[in-house]
């Protein structure tokens, strides 16, 4: 997602990943409504097809509707992770971004060498890498590394970032198995720990225990026979005469990067943050990542980016990551907590209030999020789909599809041939990536109503809005330079 990012962005992208092959993993399998709309923003959603959708989400698994989220993708969807990956993959190439497979990155310095993380400071001109690929060890200079390489990040741990919150308490443990028949159980909460069984499309079964109260310790992988004991102990039954074909474990660790960016050097997705898939939001709390600091790290790149720019992504993702963070938290606390039952029964009630419901369903869809930064309601929050009837040069369209490109986007909607005169000086005098689209004033019911311009930024989130003839040259050199 990044480098496809970058590269709208006109970054040249390097990308160096470990694997050989594609991973077939059976890992994250739900996007949400905010990514579904980032995909639309950047006309990628035909390339899923149609994947199937649902309104019911869980809360720490008391059932939450997040088909009310107020999104044109609200709802749960089903998209396997091997399957983002593939589409993502081949639209950052399309878009010309260098992937090279089998490349492990080992060591990273300042210009001056490797190994070490004083040499990566602020006053750095760029980054050295060492990178082990086919062809033996080499040197690659950059002027810029994220790292995007997973909870156990190669890059934080040479860059000298730590992570702060809470280690591990407990831990649930995952197998798809084959040849076993038992009931399906959807957050089941028993007295001996938490179980959870579901029949898959292939036939095979995925197994989710939390036995309370056991040690999280682990330096090996679990094994089968620990999963079917953990199993039997929690539910009764016996499935040793399974076959598991994946086995898996995941703890309720929530641990967040304390700087996501160290010079030259930034972090994004599970590098920057190490938490539970519970509500199904690690991927997508990457994803989002990525969208957010494409477009400021390209300007950066390239030369066009504004004083500051690139420490708006540190200040608005730590934030998005760490509400995540804390609401993961309370839902384990919810789902694998031994006390927790009367606390259920309130939450259940409470779940049923329009407006617990729309917050909470809100933080999981991703459409709630809202960056710091002005006093109109609609500034930093993201825009969604809106209609925008017919832009006078361009017929049709909508604040989605003016996303495509990944530019900025002023949108006049005054219908005053003066004002879009004036507007159309101010964009055509910058260098920035912004363009102007004229549109009719917004209908009575429409989120733009009362609106009479705004700036719109290439990750779908208002910077600036003005309701009369207010001047953007403020917001346009804030975010665009
Ligand atoms: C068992 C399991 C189940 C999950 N279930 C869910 C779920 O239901 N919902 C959900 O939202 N999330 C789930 N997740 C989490 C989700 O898979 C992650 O949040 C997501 O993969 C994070 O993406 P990422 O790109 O940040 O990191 P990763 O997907 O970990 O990708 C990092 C990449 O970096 C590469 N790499 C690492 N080190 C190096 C190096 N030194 N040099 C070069 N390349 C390197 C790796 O090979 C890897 O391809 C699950 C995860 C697991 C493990």
């Amino acid at each position: 997602m990044l480098a496809g990012e970058l590269r709208l962005g006109g970054a040249q992208v390097l990308v160096l990943e470990r694997r050989a092959q594609p991973s077939q993993e059976s890992r994250a399998s739900t996007l949400h409504a905010r990514t579904m709309e980032i995909f639309d923003e950047r006309g990628l959603l035909p390339r899923f097809g149609a994947p199937p959708r649902r309104d019911q989400g869980h809360f720490g698994g008391i059932p939450l509707d997040l088909g009310t989220v107020p999104s044109h993708l609200a709802g749960q969807w089903t998209v396997p992770q091997t399957q983002v990956e593939r589409v993502l993959a081949e639209w950052a190439r399309e878009l010309g971004a260098d992937v090279r497979r089998a490349h492990e990155v080992e060591a990273l310095g300042g210009t001056e060498g490797l190994g070490a993380a004083e040499g990566l400071g602020a006053a750095a001109d760029g980054v050295t890498v060492r990178v082990t690929g086919p062809d033996g060890p080499r040197r690659i200079r950059a002027d810029w590394v994220v790292g995007a390489d997973g909870e156990d990040s190669t890059v934080r741990r040479l860059a000298g970032i730590d992570m702060s919150g809470t280690p591990a308490t407990r831990e649930l443990l995952r197998a798809d198995v084959t040849g076993i028949d038992i009931p399906d159980r959807r957050f089941e909460r028993r007295p001996h720990g938490l179980a959870i069984a579901g029949r898959l499309p292939s036939g095979a079964t995925r197994l989710m225990v939390c036995q309370r109260g056991a040690a999280v310790a682990r330096t090996t992988p679990p094994t089968f026979a620990e999963i079917c004991a953990a199993w039997a102990t929690v539910t009764g039954e016996d499935v040793s005469s399974g076959t598991p074909i994946w086995i898996n474990v995941f703890t309720d660790a929530s641990l967040l990067a304390c700087r996501y960016r160290q010079g030259r050097v930034l972090l994004a997705g599970d590098a920057a943050h190490r938490q539970m898939p519970s509500g199904g939001q690690a991927i997508n709390l990457g994803l989002q990542d990525a969208v957010n600091l494409g477009w400021k790290l390209a300007a950066e790149a390239t030369g066009r980016a504004p004083d500051g720019l690139l420490d708006t992504y540190h200040l608005e993702r730590q934030a998005a990551g760490r509400e995540v963070l804390d609401n993961i938290a309370a839902q384990s606390a919810l789902l694998l907590g031994a006390d927790t039952d009367p606390l259920r029964v309130l939450v259940t009630g409470l779940i049923q209030q329009p407006a617990v419901r729309d917050l909470l369903a809100g933080t999981i869809s991703g459409v709630g999020i809202r960056y710091a930064g002005g006093a109109h309601p609609l500034v930093g929050t993201r825009l969604g789909h809106v209609p925008l009837g017919t832009d006078l040069a361009a017929g049709g369209t909508s604040s989605t599809a003016l996303l495509r490109k990944g530019w900025g986007v002023l949108i006049d909607l005054s219908a005053d041939p003066a004002r879009r005169a004036r507007l159309d000086d101010l964009v055509r005098s910058r260098t920035a990536r912004v363009r102007l689209v004229s549109c009719p004033p917004p209908p009575a019911g429409s989120p733009l109503d009362g609106v009479g311009a705004l700036l719109l930024r290439p990750d779908g989130h208002v910077a600036w809005v003005s309701a009369g003839a207010d001047d953007p040259t403020p917001a346009l050199r804030r975010w665009f330079g």
